[in-house]
């Protein structure tokens, strides 16, 4: 298995394809800043030929300068490789579509076309000085024996990489990793994963893809994307360093921060338990939980939450112990005995049903002051 990953986030590009979302330059100037300040390597940062906004964006992001490879996304047509070529990144992906379902309903061509057309567009692509990556768009219900040869045509013509797009989150780890393998065999290039969420397996079916030889892997931030999403960059390069022992090169301290940016810009909040990032999973409540934790940390945690910036945090609920309610207590200079535990915690417990909300420490003075009345 690779010791190395190179990841290639996607937050700016498939991110902002998600429907309803919408970046100002500004936002996408910062979020390109923070993901190279965190150590991301390369990122895709639109498609120029939407219009002159877009490349005058991509431009933008290029002065920057910033210490990642930049990667622009297009359709494998003159007209977007033209648009592509002039906006100052340092990679084009141009993307064809490889399924027999695709080819004959949306665009109404051969399998031969596919094979022409990477032929001819990653020709003039490098004759403009560009690198290059072929997207197999629906790769995964593409013909595999077809995918390779789209690739080897791929290799042949002067591209660097081939991205195995899943697009409609179709796979599963077993189904990516067979598929990946099969690629591998065929041939030398790059191959990067580019997975979505739809059936909630995007982060399973990277890592598949890694074992079965993808050198590169597609991330967004919060696991933004069209429809389900892509995979979560900070899912990735957390399941990549404790499940592996593959180091991305990624600062994981900045993952709330970068995740707020992302949520803010995007108008996406952040569900609760979203790995990693979400506001309540390093929280806990139940008493048995609690009290391993205290005894020693490895008894409920899988990994230090202050690797990314995060803190073990014990609330108060429905499934809380005394020991928990003693703590609270004590948090706040207030010593309980037995039986007043045991009476605050059915306190406690009323309120968590009647409002699914944690007390806080107004509630927990108050309800200490009405047991003492
Ligand atoms: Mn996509």
């Amino acid at each position: 298995m690779t010791s190395s990953v190179v990841i290639n986030d996607t937050t700016l590009r498939d991110g902002e394809q998600t429907a309803g979302v919408a970046f100002t330059v500004e936002e996408k100037l910062a979020i390109a800043a923070a993901l190279a300040a965190a150590g991301v390597p390369e990122m895709e940062v639109g498609i120029p030929i939407m219009g002159p906004e877009e490349q005058e964006v991509i431009r933008a992001i290029a002065d920057l300068r910033l210490p990642a490879k930049l990667m622009v996304w297009g359709r494998m047509l003159e007209p977007d490789l033209q648009t592509m070529a002039s906006c100052g990144a340092d990679i084009v992906n141009l993307s064809i579509p490889v399924s027999d379902l695709h080819l004959r309903h949306k665009v109404q061509r051969s399998r031969d076309w596919v094979l022409g057309q990477v032929t001819r567009c990653v020709s003039m692509a490098r004759d403009l000085g560009c690198e290059v990556a072929v997207g197999g768009e629906d790769s995964s219900r593409a013909d595999p024996d077809f995918l390779a040869r789209v690739a080897e045509t791929a290799a042949r013509a002067g591209a660097r990489r081939f991205r195995f797009a899943d697009t409609l989150g179709v796979l599963d780890p077993f189904g990516t990793e067979a598929r990946i393998r099969r690629l591998r065999a065929a041939v030398d290039l790059e191959i990067e994963i580019h997975s979505h969420n739809d059936l909630g397996l995007a982060t399973a079916n990277t890592l598949a893809a890694i074992r079965g030889g993808a050198t590169h892997a597609n991330t967004t931030v919060n696991g933004l994307g069209e429809r389900a999403g892509n995979a979560p960059l900070e899912e990735v390069v957390m399941a990549l360093r404790h499940l592996y022992g593959i180091e991305a090169g990624i600062d994981t301290q900045v993952f709330p921060a970068i995740s707020a940016l992302v949520a803010r810009a995007s108008g996406r909040p952040v569900a609760a338990n979203k790995s990693i990032v979400g506001e309540a999973v390093f929280n806990h409540e139940s008493g048995i939980h609690v009290d391993g934790l205290l005894k020693h940390r490895d008894t409920y945690q899988g990994f230090d939450p202050g690797e990314v910036g995060r803190r073990h945090r014990v609330v108060l609920g429905k499934h809380s112990g005394t020991k928990s309610v003693v703590q609270a207590y004590s948090d706040l200079g207030i010593t309980l005995n037995g039986p007043e535990a045991r009476a605050l915690l059915g306190r406690i417990r009323d309120y968590a049903v009647a409002t699914k909300r944690v007390p806080r420490a107004v509630e927990l003075r108050r309800f200490y002051r009405e047991a003492n009345a």
